[in-house]
């Protein structure tokens, strides 16, 4: 029987499920351009109205992962770790986590992209340090995992090539907020990815893609059936987003939250994520058997200095110069500082995280198209959470800016996104649930 692609489309849009060939056709001719774009966008859309289950995520998943390179980590020894965020703002946590999971014996070989829109990317942040080269041979890259246990590179090559041209329609067509669609894009990356356990951390709240904290748990758990489904061990964390997580978002000035944390100084919301993510690669590396034991080795390797060590050995490995590390003012500079001060006393209400993403962009610290060109130096770095009091005159932020229009521009924006209350209200728990094959949904109960 000769078929049509209006007919899968028919199919799924009177809510019928697409085999595994169908979805591989569909995906094989999206790449060959045998099916057109305007097809694809609706069976897009029919899938945003119907949905998808298990099975068809899955072999849709499937069909992604495979749909161009594949990375073969084969020359890397031990188990090796991937982390993933589902993006979100003063979100440094991969920088830190890296370094730390690295010096504790965990094996981190980290492919990244840049960042788009109010979240920004880890390639881009390390581009800050003088030297720094994200480039690498694939030859290099095992080298230095293989020796200090971590490295970090851009992405190359055509990594999961159905997933560009699927976010592509995705994005002109409403069609970006569908769970079949999320999970798929991001799993079929990662099965790509070439790691044998896959950490995930997926935001929920007002700055993530997920609003709604019971739809991020689900996305979670389907994301995690997904990896399990296809032999990767999956774990994933549901954490805030309706706050930023840390307190620095630019560039060059999340390197220097970066190595704060190392420093074990840092945030107290942003090194709860990294200990906790540490804690699960800790032991699904079969590093330690038991959870207290992957804290305890994680805080000595900071409190040790071993951890900023290696984060030190791993730039070295990678060209840069650590000098940064004790001397911040060899990063790049913003010509512009304007403190940010709250304009009456009260309690902090709200932090609009993704208000808080596009004043740092606009600013010129992210891109809004692909094509543009981001300026290292300049962002933002709040010094409130919510739930904090504050004090009439006393500073809440500081600006980072190329001009001082900018910088006004932003400290406006600042004060668009922090809401301030004249009652206090509780603070954002961090570590919302914890999603696994083999115990489930485990959610945390407020502290
Ligand atoms: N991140 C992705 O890579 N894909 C999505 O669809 C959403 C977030
Ligand atoms: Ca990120």
């Amino acid at each position: 029987m000769v078929r049509t692609f209006v007919e899968l489309i028919e199919q799924k849009k009177s809510g019928g499920e697409l085999s595994e060939e169908e979805i591989s056709w569909w995906i094989d001719g999206l790449v060959s351009g045998s099916i057109p774009d305007y097809q694809t966008s609706a069976m897009l859309m029919a899938i945003y109205f119907r949905g998808m289950n298990a099975h068809e995520t899955s072999c849709l998943t499937h069909c992604i992962s495979t749909s161009g390179d594949v990375i073969d980590f084969s020359s890397l020894s031990g188990v090796k770790c991937d982390k993933h965020s589902s993006g979100g703002v003063a979100d440094t946590v991969s920088i830190p986590l890296i370094a730390i999971a690295a010096s504790c014996g965990a094996v981190m070989p980290k492919m990244s992209g840049r960042g788009l829109g109010h979240s920004g990317g880890t390639i881009d942040k390390l581009e800050s340090i003088p030297g720094f080269d994200v480039n690498l041979t694939p030859l290099v890259f095992a080298e230095i995992v293989n020796r200090l246990g971590g490295a970090i590179m851009a992405q190359t090559g055509d990594v999961a090539v159905a997933d560009k041209k699927l976010y592509a329609l995705r994005d002109v067509t409403a069609t970006v907020d569908s769970m079949p669609l999320i999970a798929s894009s991001i799993m079929g990356k990662k099965l790509a990815s070439g790691a044998d356990v896959i950490i995930l951390d997926v935001k929920w709240g007002s700055g993530a893609f997920m609003t709604g904290k019971s739809e991020a748990v689900e996305l979670a758990k389907t994301m995690v059936g997904i990896g399990e489904d296809n032999g990767k061990t999956t774990v994933a964390y549901v954490t805030d987003m309706n706050e930023p997580l840390g307190n620095a978002v630019g560039n060059a000035l999340e390197i220097v939250e970066a190595v704060q944390v190392l420093k074990g100084r840092g945030p107290a919301k942003l090194i709860d994520v990294i200990l906790t993510l540490c804690d699960e690669i800790l032991m699904q590396s079969k590093i330690v058997q038991k959870r207290e034991d992957a804290r305890t080795m994680a805080m000595n390797a900071i409190a040790s200095g071993d951890a900023l060590q290696r984060f030190a050995d791993i730039v070295k490995a990678q060209g840069g110069d650590p000098a940064f590390i004790d001397r911040p003012e060899v990063l790049p500079q913003a010509a512009v500082r304007l403190p940010v001060c709250a304009p009456r006393s009260g309690f902090v209400t709200s932090i609009d995280a993704k208000g808080i993403g596009l004043a740092a962009m606009h600013l010129g610290a992210g891109r809004q198209t692909k094509e543009d060109v981001i300026d290292l130096a300049v962002g933002l770095v709040l010094d409130v959470k919510t739930g904090d009091a504050m004090i009439a005159g006393h500073q809440i932020a500081t600006v980072y800016a190329r001009t001082e229009g900018d910088a006004r521009t932003c400290e406006q924006e600042i004060l668009r996104a922090i809401v301030i209350g004249q009652a206090p209200v509780p603070r954002w728990q961090t570590i919302v649930a914890k999603i696994s094959r083999a115990d489930g949904v485990v959610t945390y109960e407020h502290s």
